[in-house]
C-alpha cells in the first residue's frame, strides 16, 4: 500500500502547482488514451529520494453539493478521507485568510496528520505570511515557492517525518534506491542552508545575519566589522560583496555576512526606520546558520527584542545576543550577572545561549562575539552517534522513569538523532500522546547537560515504538 499525500488548501494557493512538480507530466499522457481506465484519484508522485502517491482532489466527482464552495468542500473531505498525509498549503503572499482559517478546521478534524506548507515565498512580502501561518495551530509551516521549486528539501523532510512515524519507509525502501537524480528535486534558487548538505565542513563559510530593533545598533556594528583591515585575509582577499551578502574572513573561518541592503544605506543617510521590518528580520533569518541579535544593552529585553529571539529559536537557527554599546555601561560586572540572569529566565527555550557584552562603536567585544558564533555554529551541526546517545538514554530513565498514565508506566525504548543544523531527536516510546511535556523536558535537558549542545534549539519528536 503506497503512501498517500493529498493537498489541500483554498483555491489559488497553488496546489495544482506542487500537484504537478511532485506528479510530473505523465497524468496528461496516460489519461488520453483510449479505453484506458484508471483509477483518477491518486498519481505516482515523488520528490527526491521519495516515492508516494498524490491524491488529486479534482479527481473526485462530487455530486452532493451544487454551489462551487460546496463542491470544493466535498471533494477536499473525500481527499483528506484517502489519504495518510495532508499537505495543508495556504499562500504567503495574499497572507492568512479566513478561507484558510475554514478549511484548516476540516483538516483538523479530520485527525490526518499535517504539513503546513506557506506557498509563493519566492514574493518577499510572503514571509510575513509565514509568520501569520503559525496562527493555524498546525505545526512549524515549511515556506515553499511550489512555482520556483524552492523549499523542497524542507518539504522533503516534512513528508519523510511522517511517512516514518506512519512506517511507510521500510517497504518502500526495498524498491527504491535511496539517492535518486530527478528533475523534480531541483532546489531552484533556494538559498535556506538547511538545504546543503548537513555535514559539518570547516572550509565552508559560515552564514552570519545581524538582526535586532531599530537603533540598537546593527549598522554601526556591520560597519565596525567589515569597515576593519584586521578582519580581511589579506589584501588580494578582500572583501566581496554581492545583492545578499558580504564575504570576509575572520580568524581564519570564511564568513558570509548577511547584507540588509537598507541597513548601510540607512547609515550613511542617517535616517531612521522606526518601524522593525519583520519581513527583512525574517529574511535575514532564512539566510543565516548564526543569527546575531543586538540589544541594546542600555533598554535590554524590550517586547521586540525578546520576539526577535524567539523567532530565530522557532526558525531552528544558532542565536548569540550581543549586549550593545557596552561603552555606556558603569557598574558592568553587576550589570552583566544581572542580564545573564535575566536571559536565562525571559529566554529559557534555549539553555546556554550566549550573550556577550560589546560595543559597536569602539569594537570592543567584537573578538568574543565571533568566538561565540563559531562555537555555536559547530554545536548547531553536531552529530551525537546512536551508541553513546542510547548508553545515556538508559541511565535518565534508570534514575527518573517516566510516568504511569491510567495506570500504566509509560515506556522509553530508543533514541536517535535524525538531523542536525539545528539537532533534531526522535525517542520512540509507548504511547507518544500520553508523554508528559514535563518529561520531554527532563529528556531534553538531560540530553543537552550530558552532551553539551547549549546555546542552540533542539528538536525533539516522539515515536511509537509498538
Ligand atoms: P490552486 O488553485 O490552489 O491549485 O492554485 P494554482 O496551482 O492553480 O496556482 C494559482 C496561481 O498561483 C497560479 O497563477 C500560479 O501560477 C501561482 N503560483 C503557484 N505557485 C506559486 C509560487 O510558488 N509562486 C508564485 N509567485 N506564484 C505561484
Ligand atoms: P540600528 O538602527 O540598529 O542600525 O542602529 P545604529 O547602528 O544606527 O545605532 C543607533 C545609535 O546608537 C546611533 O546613534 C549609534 O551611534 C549608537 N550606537 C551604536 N552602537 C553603539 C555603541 O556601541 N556605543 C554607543 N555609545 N553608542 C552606540
Amino acid at each position: 500500500m503506497a503512501f498517500k499525500v493529498a493537498i489541500v488548501g483554498r483555491p489559488n494557493v497553488g496546489k495544482s502547482t506542487l500537484f504537478n512538480r511532485l506528479v510530473g507530466r505523465r497524468i496528461a499522457i496516460v489519461d488520453d488514451t483510449p479505453g484506458v481506465t484508471r483509477d483518477r484519484r491518486v498519481h505516482p508522485g515523488r520528490l527526491q529520494d521519495l516515492r508516494f502517491d498524490v491524491v488529486d482532489t479534482a479527481g473526485f466527482e462530487v455530486a452532493a453539493a451544487d454551489t462551487l464552495e460546496g463542491r470544493m468542500r466535498a471533494q477536499t473531505e473525500a481527499a483528506i478521507s484517502e489519504a495518510d498525509l495532508i499537505v495543508f498549503m495556504m499562500d504567503g503572499r495574499a497572507g492568512l485568510m479566513p478561507d484558510d482559517r475554514a478549511f484548516a478546521d476540516v483538516v483538523r478534524r479530520s485527525g490526518k496528520p499535517v504539513v503546513l506548507a506557506v506557498n509563493k515565498t519566492d514574493i518577499n512580502s510572503a514571509e510575513a505570511g509565514v509568520l501569520e501561518a503559525w496562527n493555524l495551530g498546525l505545526g512549524e509551516p515549511v515556506g515553499l515557492s511550489a512555482e520556483h521549486g524552492r523549499g523542497m528539501v524542507e518539504l522533503r523532510d516534512a513528508i519523510h517525518a511522517a511517512m516514518e512515524e506512519a512506517g511507510a519507509l521500510e517497504e518502500e525502501a526495498v524498491e527504491a534506491p535511496a539517492a535518486v537524480v530527478d528533475a523534480n528535486a531541483m532546489v531552484g534558487d533556494d538559498i535556506d542552508p538547511d538545504e546543503e548538505d548537513p555535514g559539518y565542513d570547516i572550509t565552508k563559510p559560515v552564514r552570519i545575519a545581524v538582526v535586532g530593533r531599530p537603533n540598537a545598533g546593527k549598522s554601526t556594528l556591520i560597519n565596525q566589522i567589515i569597515g576593519e583591515d584586521r578582519l580581511l585575509t589579506g589584501p588580494e582577499a578582500g572583501i566581496t560583496r554581492d545583492s545578499i551578502s558580504v564575504d570576509w574572513s575572520f580568524k581564519g573561518r570564511d564568513i558570509k555576512l548577511f547584507d540588509t541592503a537598507g541597513m548601510r544605506r540607512k547609515a550613511k543617510v542617517q535616517q531612521k526606520l522606526e518601524k522593525l521590518s519583520v519581513a527583512d528580520t525574517l529574511r535575514a533569518i532564512r539566510f543565516a546558520e548564526v543569527v546575531i541579535v543586538v540589544f541594546d544593552a542600555t533598554m535590554p529585553f524590550e517586547k521586540q527584542d525578546l520576539q526577535i529571539a524567539d523567532l530565530i529559536m522557532r526558525e531552528g537557527r544558532a542565536p548569540i545576543i550581543a549586549f550593545n554599546k557596552w561603552d555606556l555601561i558603569e557598574d558592568r560586572q553587576e550589570t552583566l550577572t544581572e542580564l545573564h540572569e535575566k536571559t536565562a529566565r525571559l529566554l529559557p527555550q534555549v539553555k546556554g545561549l550566549q550573550a556577550i557584552p560589546i560595543s559597536a562603536e569602539t569594537g570592543r567585544g567584537i573578538d568574543k562575539l565571533f568566538d561565540a558564533a563559531f562555537r555555536t555554529h559547530e554545536t548547531w551541526n553536531r552529530r551525537i552517534p546512536t551508541g553513546p546517545l542510547n548508553r545515556w538514554l538508559e541511565r535518565a530513565t534508570a534514575q527518573h522513569p517516566p510516568p504511569a498514565v491510567a495506570g500504566r508506566r509509560l515506556k522509553v525504548k530508543f533514541i536517535t538523532q535524525i538531523k542536525t543544523r539545528p539537532p533534531g531527536f526522535v525517542v520512540s516510546c509507548s504511547r507518544p500522546e500520553a508523554m508528559p511535556q514535563s518529561y520531554v523536558r527532563y529528556l531534553t535537558n538531560g540530553l543537552r547537560e550530558t552532551f553539551n549542545i547549549t546555546g542552540v534549539p533542539i528538536r525533539m519528536a516522539l515515536r511509537t515504538s509498538d
